[in-house]
């Protein structure tokens, strides 16, 4: 694997990505799950692991850290993510340098969710309201840089409904995205329709899914809420019929079939939100050993 190739180059290639997401732990324990969970995946070669930034409690620093482990100590092609929370117009310019010093050539941009305890986003004095603008400021300034941004099969939670938000999406395309990755989805006619309605919007760039293994049903309902995903009848009652302990297996095998048609579909790939625990992540991979190889 190579350092600090721009991930638009990889879609080129015509072969499935695969891609897993981290996000920077909390504490120690957090860490040893998470570089247990890098190790674990090393051998299937990731085209590309990214790291989430601010959400959950991330911070700047945290996000930098671990985005610099993953790439030095395991050899990872390392998007960061970056949002506009807090962020000055300046500030985000300074973090993006320090990216590319560090050799990072890959950014997803993302406007962030509004702090805890606020309904709607506000942005800083001289920051930005939309992720499109933190993506004309990397693509103005970085010319080299791979962008990814984020799309919303069964719309964003804030947007009045799909057409506009799909109009958002292109002016997000229009401003030199690279590729989309996708909010999770438990349903793949959600990413189906998404991608017919994306193409027929003008977006040409590849639109990477992203799904998510689940551990429990608290936690899919939790998520479901969060995202406004639907939660597919069959996926609930399986949870439902199942040992509690049982779980993390039903979500992985779920998202295993969900994989497998949508690469037989020939999507681009797929993105695993990871959640940095490694029983699942290898559930999934193991479950596709003879297709990451072809
Ligand atoms: C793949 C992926 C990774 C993520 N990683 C992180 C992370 O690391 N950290 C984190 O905090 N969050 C993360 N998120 C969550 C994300 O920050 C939230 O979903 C956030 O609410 C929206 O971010 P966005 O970049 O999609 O925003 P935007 O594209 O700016 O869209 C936000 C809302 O504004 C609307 N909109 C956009 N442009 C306009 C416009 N010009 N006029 C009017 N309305 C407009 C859109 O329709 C949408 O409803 C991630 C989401 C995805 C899909």
């Amino acid at each position: 694997m190579s350092n600090g190739i721009s991930i638009r180059s990889r879609f080129k290639t015509g072969k499935p990505m695969f891609s897993v997401e981290f996000f920077p732990p909390k504490d120690e324990a957090g860490g040893k799950r998470m570089l247990q969970t890098a190790k674990v995946i090393e051998p299937y070669n990731p085209d590309f692991v990214s790291i989430t930034y601010g959400a959950g409690g991330g911070t700047r620093e945290t996000t930098m850290r671990f985005a610099r482990l993953l790439k030095e100590e395991h050899g990872f092609e390392v998007m960061p993510h970056l949002t506009c929370v807090g962020h000055t117009r300046d500030e985000l310019l300074e973090i993006l340098e320090e990216f590319a010093d560090l050799g990072f050539r890959n950014i997803m941009a993302l406007r962030g969710d509004p702090p805890s305890g606020e309904t709607s986003f506000s942005p800083v004095m001289n920051g930005f309201s939309y992720a499109s603008d933190l993506v004309e400021l990397i693509r103005n300034n970085f010319p080299d840089f791979g962008i990814g941004v984020g799309g919303y099969p069964e719309k964003h939670p804030e947007a009045p409904d799909l057409d506009s938000d799909l109009k958002n999406l292109r002016t997000k395309v229009d401003a030199g995205a690279d590729f989309v990755t996708t909010q999770l989805f438990f349903d793949n006619q959600a990413y189906f329709d998404f991608v017919r309605n994306s193409r027929n919007a003008g977006i040409t760039i590849p639109i990477l899914p992203g799904l998510l293994p689940v551990l429990s049903m608290n936690q899919v309902k939790r998520f479901c809420k969060m995202c406004e995903a639907s939660l597919p009848s069959d996926l609930e009652q399986a949870l439902e019929k199942s040992e509690e302990k049982s779980h993390p297996e039903v979500g992985s095998m779920w998202a295993l079939q969900q994989v497998k048609e949508l690469l037989d579909s020939g999507c681009p790939g797929f993105h695993l939100y990871a959640l940095n625990k490694s029983q699942s992540t290898l559930t999934i991979l193991d479950g596709l050993t003879q297709r990451l190889r072809n």
